[in-house]
């Protein structure tokens, strides 16, 4: 070992150099560590998180959210948790003894029903703390025509407050459905709309609408070159509401809405503009994968244009109160296909992280503005 007072050695100076070169690319290093290891998502040992999912169905009744949890087992992580807001009504004048169960089993009307949001709290508060964190539940019981929506979304909030993450998945054109409803058509250009999605971004909460993108009509799209029926009118309210994390449920469409002509174009031109950055698609729903899957092409197409916006679609099943686990992770087997077609990242993204980024953000808006906005919380 080298004395102070003695000229440093070439030992010495080598072991100073070493010393410094390490203290040097130390940072680097660790730079390529990080970027080298996976980002290990709070889910991860799930298949998906699932950002659309109904507990009940068109008359209030589903599985227990106990009996979910079962269903959801090591495939689910997290679900974007709600009812189904619109009541079928049992006409007894129209329907006799026969209970209709779906909106489709009777002419009878729809109508908004608000406990639903009631329901789907205390579902949630029956749950521990870590199984309540598995779940992130939606405001859907209002009339979206009414210019007091608005105020029955904060007041769900001021009474189950640390319980809801978003509204929705809420409904303005869809259908059959829309027609079914008395009294003031949902419109796009209500302005109670406007208030809705003015409250949304004031508290932060994040937003699943369904809006068909198109008329349900057999339109022959190889033919047709109109404009899909409600597009313009939808991109109108989504630059309007710029600061509204907004979820596009089953990119517009649906049973009776097929893909138009140049769809997947239609969407990517929104992408791709930033005054959209605010909007999301889920891909949820059996009746949508159904045209993903039809054909290689056609997963191809959503693939690529999924694998150009990795950070902007999100699995949902939008399965509603089913029965059983295999009825509930249908959907997700359905696109089988799809997920084989995407690369390893992309799909990590739209099964789980990209849920996780946009509800966590949810969550922790919506809980600080509780704590400022509802006396019992602050
Ligand atoms: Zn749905």
């Amino acid at each position: 070992m080298s004395h102070p007072s003695s000229p440093p050695t070439t030992h010495g100076r080598f072991a100073s150099w070493r010393a410094q070169w390490l203290i040097f690319a130390a940072p680097f290093v660790l730079v390529l560590l990080v970027r080298a290891t996976p980002v290990r998502s709070q889910t991860s040992n799930y298949e998906f998180n699932d950002s659309h999912f109904h507990l009940t169905n068109n008359i209030q009744e589903g599985p227990t959210i106990h009996d979910f949890l079962n269903m959801m087992g090591n495939k689910a992580g997290r679900v974007a948790l709600f009812g189904v807001p619109l009541q079928q009504q049992w006409s007894y004048q129209v329907d006799g003894d026969r209970a209709p169960t779906y909106y489709l089993h009777s002419d009878a009307a729809l109508y908004y029903y608000s406990f639903t949001d009631a329901w789907i709290a205390m579902a949630y508060k029956s749950l521990p703390k870590e199984q309540q964190a598995r779940f992130d539940p939606m405001i859907t019981g209002f009339n979206p025509t009414d210019m007091y929506a608005a105020d029955h979304i904060r007041r769900v909030l001021q009474t189950f407050p640390g319980v809801f993450t978003g509204i929705g998945e809420f409904t303005i054109h869809k259908e059959f459905v829309s027609a079914k409803i008395p009294g003031e058509v949902a419109s796009l250009q209500n302005p109670a709309l406007d208030r809705i999605f003015d409250l949304a971004a004031e508290v932060g909460l994040v937003v699943i609408l369904h809006n068909d993108i198109d008329i349900p009509i057999a339109r022959d799209v190889a033919k047709d070159e109109s404009e899909p029926a409600y597009l313009n009118q939808l991109k109108v309210v989504f630059k309007r509401h710029a600061k509204t994390t907004i979820i596009w449920a089953h990119m517009g469409l649906g049973r009776l809405v097929a893909p138009p002509k140049e769809h997947l174009a239609q969407i990517e031109a929104m992408l791709r503009d930033p005054d959209f950055r605010n909007v999301y698609l889920d891909i949820s729903w059996d009746e949508v994968a159904k045209y993903f899957v039809a054909s290689p092409e056609a997963t191809k197409g959503l693939a690529d244009l999924i694998e150009r916006y990795p950070d902007r679609f999100l699995f949902g099943s939008d399965a509603a109160a089913p029965a059983d686990q295999s009825k509930y992770l249908k959907v997700f087997y359905q696109y089988g296909p799809l997920w084989k077609s995407l690369d390893a990242e992309t799909s990590g993204k739209v099964r789980l992280r990209n849920y996780e980024r946009i509800f966590d953000e949810g969550r922790r808006k919506v809980r600080s503005w509780e704590n400022a906005h509802v006396p019992s919380v602050s």
